[in-house]
């Protein structure tokens, strides 16, 4: 979309961890956008009818948790992404009307984990540790990724099957978490860490040399990737993917780039 929304949000629930309406809000002002970047903290029982008023607000924004499922379903036109990853994080209203749905934090994850190792991965194995939203859109990343495949460990192991059956030809299920713990990139897409110090897998048992990255992200990184720094991993948590879905997400609304730059000052700040 290329037209200025009526209004932007960022529905979930709850909202008061978010980042976004910082580095956002920073991306508008220096754009000379002028809309504010709300969040819209949604019961989750009025999420359908709070989607209908922002439709004839011609509203555009982001989907978090729990609601990026449920926004999937909602959206009467869904990018490629977004209809293989199950889920959509990126809403906007097309010029005829439509709720169009798509999925940046694919992106995000592919950004970050590019930064992170210097290049695109080739050839790796990945250990990822979840089975929910976050870890399909890691899997819809490693699936672009030349020759690399990916075991998947979860707490509750259908939700880990269920999952590689979608992705059937780069993802395995794995019962045993020290196949995670292999791997050549580590992924926590788990909510472990998301409120307290908790390790989601013993930093002791991650294969040296390995990279490592957490979805989660905390004021001053999560406790996990600084005791895996500590022991020499190149490691880093949610926030470069965050800042990236988010810049990926300003492009499809306003059709220009956001001065990433400015983005990372303001939650540096
Ligand atoms: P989700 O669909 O609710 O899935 C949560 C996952 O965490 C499931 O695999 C669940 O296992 C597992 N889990 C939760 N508590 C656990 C525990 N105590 N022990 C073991 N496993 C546990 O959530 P999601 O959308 O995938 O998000 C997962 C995480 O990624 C969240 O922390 C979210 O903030 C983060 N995330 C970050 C970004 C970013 O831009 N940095 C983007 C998206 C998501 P069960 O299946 O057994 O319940």
């Amino acid at each position: 979309m290329t037209h200025t929304p009526g209004r932007l949000v960022l529905l979930g629930h709850p909202l008061s961890h978010s980042l976004s309406p910082r580095f956002q809000n920073a991306a508008l002002v220096a754009a000379g956008i002028p809309l504010r970047y709300e969040a819209v903290d949604v019961e989750p029982t009025a999420f359908e009818d709070v989607v209908a008023t922002l439709k004839g607000q011609n509203a555009a924004g982001n989907v978090t948790i729990p609601f990026k499922e449920r926004m999937h379903d909602a959206c009467g036109v869904l990018s490629p992404l977004a209809q293989r990853v199950g889920a959509v994080n990126v809403f906007w209203i097309d010029e005829d009307g439509r709720l169009v749905g798509d999925n940046s934090d694919v992106g995000g994850f592919d950004a970050a984990v590019a930064t992170l190792l210097g290049a695109c991965p080739r050839d790796i194995t990945v250990g990822l540790l979840g089975a929910g939203g976050a870890a399909a859109a890691v899997l819809a990343a490693v699936e672009t990724w030349p020759g690399c495949t990916a075991h998947v460990y979860n707490r509750t192991p259908e939700r880990a099957r269920l999952l590689c059956e979608r992705f059937g030809a780069v993802a395995q299920p794995v019962d045993d978490v020290g196949v995670i713990a292999g791997a050549q990139l580590v992924v926590n897409a788990t909510s472990i860490g998301i409120r307290d110090d908790a390790y989601p897998l013993s930093p002791s048992l991650i294969a040296p040399g390995a990279a490592v990255i957490d979805l989660v992200y905390r004021p001053g990184e999560t406790a996990w990737i600084r005791a895996l720094r500590a022991r020499g991993h190149r490691a880093c948590d949610g926030l470069p993917m965050l800042i990236e879905q988010g810049a990926l997400a300003f492009e499809r609304w306003f059709g220009v780039a956001p001065d990433r730059e400015v983005m990372w000052r303001s939650v540096s700040a």
